[in-house]
């Protein structure tokens, strides 16, 4: 931690002072306590490392969260620093009794409470999945900010993301895609992922963006920045190619199980249409894959049905009902549609399916299969370009 107190109630953080002052402090012989627990700290000073304090034993005070380093303590402090510079009402390290947490920063802004957690080290998601609701609880905003170290990245815009990374992710828009920020304390650079599309059960597509932190400022967070039309195109053709071509890789898991429900049905990967893997924002929201529930929603729901016939949102929605998390399972994705509504929304558009009422559509085309691969990939293309091209981009609308 990056403060502590003296036995008559003053606030001491080290990172602030020069090392002169420390080492005469240090000299005095003074003893530190915690803020939250009151068991007594001990100074940490290093050449390397932010002069900081530490609990002998951490085990039993509340304020510990468990496996942050140095690395954590200093990335906490520039952005503490940072907020300061720019005149934002900040508290660093503050305990709030009534929900017994302590964010690494607390931002007061338009009257409204931000906590900044800084989270370097991977934990279970229950805990911050807790955390975010002790905030909620009590009105307070949380942000995640990720340690540049749990930041893997593949190619230009498309990166990992996991169960832990997909609960530090933010949603202020129901109409936009959610976002992730990263910053790393020794490059001081902040990187935020916005418009972010989950492709695979491991991998997303999104809009990157790195820049110095001293760049930033504190609203640059909410200022939301979207792939244009084209990029998503491009990239979309991409992801549509490699599923195209995953026939030969070795599946394990669900993805085994699906393809051998597929072959069941008689099909390949290079048989099914193309409106199998289409891009859903919600996508978090379920644990399969786009590709997996898509393609049941199309093979055992709407392929079936008689030109004109009728299916339900409820239909599709019991049919997928264990492949989804609950609503509040991600509290800071605001959006209130279901990854089956888009994906209906999506299909309505294409005008493969035409609603009938609130719940209900009917089948309005029928669905093309593939004789091979290259018909198929031209098809895909065809589809993803029709998705994006229009003038306002039928994934967003
Ligand atoms: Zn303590």
């Amino acid at each position: 931690m990056l403060q502590a107190k003296t036995k008559d109630g003053r606030t001491i953080t080290l990172a602030t002072m020069n090392h002169e002052s420390i080492i005469k402090l240090k000299a005095t012989g003074t003893l530190y306590y915690c803020p939250v627990c009151g068991k007594q700290v001990i100074m940490k000073v290093g050449i390397k490392t932010i002069p900081h304090f530490a609990h002998k034993s951490t085990a039993d005070c509340p304020s510990y969260k468990g496996g942050e380093g140095v690395y954590h303590e200093q990335g906490k402090l520039m952005l503490y620093q940072w907020l300061m510079r720019h005149n934002m009402k900040v508290e660093l390290e503050v305990f709030l009794p009534e929900i017994q947490q302590r964010p690494d920063i607390l931002v007061t802004w338009n009257n409204r409470r931000i906590a900044i957690e800084y989270q370097c080290a991977r934990v279970p998601d229950k805990i911050i999945k807790l955390r975010n609701e002790g905030y909620q609880s009590v009105g307070i905003i949380p942000i995640w900010i990720a340690g540049a170290t749990l930041f893997t990245r593949y190619q230009a815009n498309s990166f990992r993301i996991d169960q832990f990374t997909k609960q530090l992710m933010q949603q202020y828009n129901p109409q936009m895609p959610p976002v992730l920020y990263y910053f790393c304390p020794h490059t001081a650079q902040l990187a935020i992922l916005q418009d972010i599309f989950i492709t695979t059960s491991t991998q997303a597509i999104g809009k990157l963006h790195i820049s110095a932190l001293e760049k930033r400022k504190f609203t640059d967070l909410f200022h939301l920045q979207s792939f244009t039309n084209t990029e998503l195109q491009l990239l979309w053709q991409k992801q549509k190619y490699k599923f195209r071509h995953a026939q030969g890789r070795k599946a394990y898991g669900n993805e085994l199980t699906w393809r051998r429900w597929l072959y069941s049905k008689g099909f390949h990967l290079e048989n099914l249409p193309s409106i199998i893997h289409l891009p859903i924002a919600t996508q978090y929201r379920m644990k399969i894959p786009l590709w997996n529930w898509q393609s049941k929603v199309c093979l055992e729901i709407i392929d079936p049905l008689p030109m004109k016939g009728l299916f339900s949102i409820g239909e599709c929605q019991h049919l997928l009902f264990r492949q989804q998390y609950n609503s509040n399972y991600f509290p800071l994705c605001i959006s209130q549609t279901t990854p089956v509504q888009e994906y209906l929304r999506l299909l309505e558009r294409l005008q493969v399916i035409q609603k009938v009422s609130k719940d209900v559509y009917k089948k309005f085309q029928p669905i093309t299969f593939y004789h091979h691969i290259e018909e198929a990939v031209q098809g895909d293309n065809q589809l993803v370009k029709e998705l994006f091209s229009q003038k306002s981009n039928i994934i967003r609308a």
